[in-house]
């Protein structure tokens, strides 16, 4: 009797807690590739009206004066001026009249998992540091992007800290922590000798930066392997070691084999994965080319057919200017003052340009302080690029690049709330984007300096 009574009990208790769990794992959302955020009812009835003395839409060529931006939920639900455009009773309003508001900033090439390599950190970050406590570092790595004003980003890789990167965004999109929606690469793929750690005696096993694969075989399953545990896209470092030649030329050393490359790219495609390839120049670029993937990361070297390809196929181009500008002192020791990757760098991306090559924003922050990343729209536009140009790449052409231009990028009905604010006007001067003011994320105020 007892024992039934009791079983009775803990049945009923069963039932309470299954009932207040309930809700919330449907709320959440699945695993995987999703950017909708936990919202509870009363997050979902919020209504925001934001007033802008000037908005840049992220569609128009000029800034739209005097505008209304409506929220309900998560997502906008009108723009327009303040004659069309009524502000409902109920609704917060925030004052932006004497700010431009802005599409949420993008950037398609960052390392949450990095902090600090640029003095010499990378090895201590492997071999000292747990993946847990570097999971805490990539949550605060991602709060500190958001409030400066990137509140989406492609993460590209965990470098040696396996599968982290998912949970973090996992928990973004549960509303768990702050931080920018994200796309996760996971592990990245390289060969045997193909990437850091290095320069340890063979008799010391170290752990790898990336997955090594060393066969078209073992590269298939690795992509499969990587789509399994949560990547939503795949990267590659298809070019490693590089030299100079006594002319001042870059070499780059290319690690997978074109089949390894072919084999990669067909896998992910065929689960509809894109591929992201880590490449300076020479052969390992145009085995990435030739497989088809979907961006050239960095790209420091592109040749007149690498150009003509990336403009025939369609394949992004994401320079990380900034990230090659920060250390250029190795490069002139290294060449007699003659050279350096920066300045090699700066005339693919002139060519690019020029060329009609599709060039999205990323920066490949991490090895540099994480929320300073806006600096690369400086470069961009120091390089050639108009601050319309430069804004675009980061709000137009990497949401396209994600495959998320029906979400984010533009401030229009239906997109996510995501809004940054600065005091200025960036299309006369770009450098107003390191001097965010305002974030909004999914209609929630991240940061509001104006006030
Ligand atoms: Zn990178």
């Amino acid at each position: 009797m007892r024992l039934s009574r009791w079983t009775r009990r803990l049945a009923s208790i069963l039932m309470i807690c299954l009932g207040a769990l309930w809700p919330a794992s449907r709320a959440t959302g699945q695993f995987g590739p999703t950017v909708d955020e936990a919202l509870s009812p009363a997050d979902s009835a919020r209504v925001v009206a934001v007033r802008a003395g000037r908005l840049f839409d992220g569609k128009s060529d000029h800034l739209l004066e005097e505008q209304v931006v409506l929220i309900r939920g998560d997502r906008i639900a009108e723009v327009g001026p303040p004659a069309r455009v009524s502000i409902p009773a109920e609704a917060e309003v925030i004052d932006l009249r004497r700010a431009t508001v802005l599409p949420g900033l993008i950037d398609a090439h960052t390392h949450l998992f990095l902090t600090g390599e640029a003095a010499g950190r990378y090895d201590e970050q492997l071999l000292k540091e747990s993946w847990q406590y570097r999971t805490v570092e990539a949550v605060v790595n991602a709060r500190k992007d958001l409030e400066a004003g990137f509140t989406a980003m492609r993460d590209l890789e965990t470098e040696g800290a396996m599968y982290s990167d998912v949970d973090v965004r996992n928990a973004i999109n549960r509303g768990l922590i702050p931080g920018p929606r994200l796309q996760v690469v996971t592990r990245a793929i390289s060969t045997t000798g193909g990437y850091p750690l290095e320069g340890y005696s063979p008799e010391v096993p170290v752990p790898s930066g990336v997955q090594i694969v060393d066969s078209p075989e073992e590269a298939r399953k690795a992509v499969r392997e990587q789509i399994k545990y949560g990547a939503d896209l795949i990267k590659i470092y298809s070019t490693h070691r590089f030299r100079f030649t006594a002319e001042g030329k870059l070499v780059s050393i290319p690690t997978l084999t074109l089949p390894e490359t072919q084999a990669i790219v067909d896998e992910a495609h065929r689960e509809g994965v894109k591929v992201a390839c880590h490449a300076y120049g020479g052969e390992g670029l145009h085995n990435c080319l030739q497989a088809g993937v979907d961006s050239i990361e960095h790209g420091l070297d592109l040749d007149d057919a690498a150009i003509q390809q990336m403009v025939e196929k369609g394949i992004y181009f994401v320079p990380t200017l900034y990230a090659y500008e920060n250390e250029p002192e190795e490069d002139l020791r290294a060449t007699g003052g003659k050279t350096s990757r920066a300045r090699i760098h700066e005339v693919s991306f002139r060519h690019a340009l020029a060329r009609g090559v599709k060039i999205a924003f990323g920066t490949d922050v991490g090895p540099f302080p994480h929320g300073s990343q806006a600096k690369e729209f400086e470069y961009m536009v120091r390089f050639g690029m108009t601050p319309l140009q430069a804004l675009r790449a980061s709000t137009s052409v990497a949401p396209e690049l994600m495959s998320w231009q029906d979400r984010i990028g533009s401030i229009e009905k239906g997109k996510f709330a995501d809004l940054v604010a600065v005091a200025g006007d960036p299309l006369t001067d770009i450098t107003e984007l390191e001097r965010v003011k305002f974030v909004m994320k999914g209609g929630r105020i991240i940061r509001d300096d104006l006030k």
